[in-house]
């Protein structure tokens, strides 16, 4: 079976394939930059990673644009409340967006762009749809008319049909009982950050920066467009809108939404002030890749629920595969290929890929790994794990890891060197004031624990870089060994 999506548009899953057959073109809503995101926003962007490795295991090539939001009302209202131009008030958070993505592995977009740097772009979009009588204007502010695109309401699935013309909402966000005309462009306002244009001085909307810059790096038509289940109204309905009325021709083929994480009965949010950081869970000494794991774990179109037991035992599931992974590198087997596990490796292959390809079931992908994982395990502690049996159960490793990207320990990497792709990022100028790094100093005994016993474990192996590697690492930390003829002791600087 072929790769197959939910298409948010179609309400169908349907099988994808790039229009031109080679590269797909994909946009995803990235992060408004006005605060750290939190885990929640993380799920999200975890799945557009997930997403991205799919589509090249797959065989296609990527262009992915991922826009950085960093003018809307909470940056404006926050900036202005901390005396500072929104460049400065969103500096920080830009850059601390971009290291959090890196300490969680998410491979960079092949472009980040900023939506400060897109502005005459959209004011010319603007008077576009100005020219063929899709806006008005009241009081300096533009206002895309509803009731001129009979399409409203096709990604959402909502009948606005008897909505009253003319009626404006003015704020970025906004729930669909509350639709109406929205603003284009937004008059200058005293005090609040604006920029001269041709069409008066003033700001753009959130939805404009989305259709423009999409457009612009990708083309009339995209193949994928995605973003959290929050953003399919009125975000992505008004991108339609603005998007079709200019052009005439399909926004995105495959429009792609992935639910929230929750946190007990309520959506993990900065505005209700119910959520986490990664900063706070790697605080308290949970591992990046436990945090990955977690929010990999449970297929996107799925509610999640964040609980610590649930990092537990992403952490727990990590470890088990680690082991398994050393005992294949490490423990020597008899010779010969046991016929039966050879049979069930190739076929925990299959279930992994076509679990994926099943709109990347990633629950059913990882069934299918551990499945194989407990009967290999049996096999080699019954000494019949054939030699030839290893090669079959690291593609398999390696398979899952090309995705799911936990093995690797994340106390041995620098976690700027991560991401793939990273020379070819756009955003430059930014003062890394606030570095990931301040946060990574807390390590818990459990963490100095397993680092010992990797140590150990490199050192058996005869891989002395790798001991030094983490020797320093715990160092870097506050943490000393002491190899004493009892084992290995550590302390606390
Ligand atoms: P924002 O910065 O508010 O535009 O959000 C960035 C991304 O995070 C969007 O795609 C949202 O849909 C998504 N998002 C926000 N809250 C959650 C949540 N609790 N769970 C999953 N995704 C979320
Ligand atoms: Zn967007």
């Amino acid at each position: 079976m072929a790769l197959r999506f939910y298409n948010t548009l179609t309400q169908k899953v349907e099988e994808f394939a790039p229009a031109d057959g080679r590269t797909v073109r994909m946009y995803t809503c990235g992060p408004t930059v006005w605060n750290f995101v939190h885990v929640g926003n993380l799920r999200t962007f975890t799945f557009q990673d997930l997403l991205r490795r799919w589509l090249r295991a797959r065989g296609w090539a990527l262009d992915h644009v991922m826009n950085l939001t960093d003018v809307d009302d909470r940056i404006i209202r926050e900036a202005a409340a901390a005396g500072k131009s929104i460049y400065d008030y969103t500096g920080p958070y830009t850059q601390a967006f971009l290291d959090d993505a890196a300490t969680l592995r998410l491979e960079r977009p092949e472009r980040l762009v900023k939506a400060t740097d897109h502005i005459p772009e959209m004011v010319e979009a603007i008077r576009g749809l100005g020219e063929k009588g899709f806006t008005y204007e009241s009081e300096g502010s533009i206002y895309f008319s509803v009731a001129r695109f009979p399409d409203y309401g096709k990604l959402s699935h909502s009948d606005f049909g008897g909505m009253k013309a003319g009626a404006r909402v003015d704020t970025d966000r906004y729930d669909k009982t509350d639709a109406r005309d929205f603003a284009l462009w937004k008059a200058r306002k005293e005090g609040e950050h604006s920029w001269d244009s041709p069409i008066g001085a003033g700001r753009p909307g959130w939805h404009i920066e989305c259709s423009v810059m999409s457009m612009k790096y990708l083309g009339e038509t995209l193949d994928i467009h995605a973003g959290g289940v929050d953003l399919t109204f009125p975000h992505h309905e008004n991108e339609i809108a603005q998007s079709e009325a200019l052009t005439g021709k399909p926004f995105a083929r495959f429009w792609l939404h992935s639910e929230h994480l929750m946190l007990g009965e309520e959506v993990m949010s900065k505005s209700l002030g119910n959520f986490y950081t990664l900063r706070d869970l790697i605080g308290m000494g949970y591992t990046p890749e436990a945090i990955r794991y977690l929010l990999a774990s449970v297929p996107y179109r799925k509610q999640l629920n964040f609980t610590f037991d649930g990092l537990k035992a992403a952490a727990t599931a990590i470890e088990r595969l680690r082991n398994f992974e050393w005992r294949l590198k490490n423990e020597k087997f008899a010779g010969g290929d046991d016929q039966a596990l050879a049979a069930r490796a190739a076929r925990a292959l299959r279930k992994f890929d076509e679990s994926l390809d099943d709109d990347l079931n990633t629950a059913q992908a990882l069934a299918a790994v551990f499945e194989y994982v407990r009967d290999a395990n049996t096999a080699m502690d019954a000494g019949v794990f054939g030699a030839a049996n290893r090669d079959r159960a690291l593609e398999l490793v390696d398979r899952f890891d090309s995705v799911f990207d936990v093995l690797r320990p994340a106390a041995m990497l620098d976690h700027k060197t991560v991401a793939p792709g990273a020379g070819r990022v756009t955003i430059t100028g930014y003062a890394p004031e606030v570095s990931i790094s301040d946060h990574q100093t807390a390590i818990s005994d459990q963490e100095i624990e397993r680092l010992v016993a990797g140590r150990s474990a490199a050192r058996q192996a005869r891989d002395f870089k790798r001991a030094d590697q983490i020797r320093a690492e715990l160092a870097g930390r506050g943490v000393i060994l002491e190899d004493t003829r009892e084992g290995i002791r550590w302390k606390r600087k």
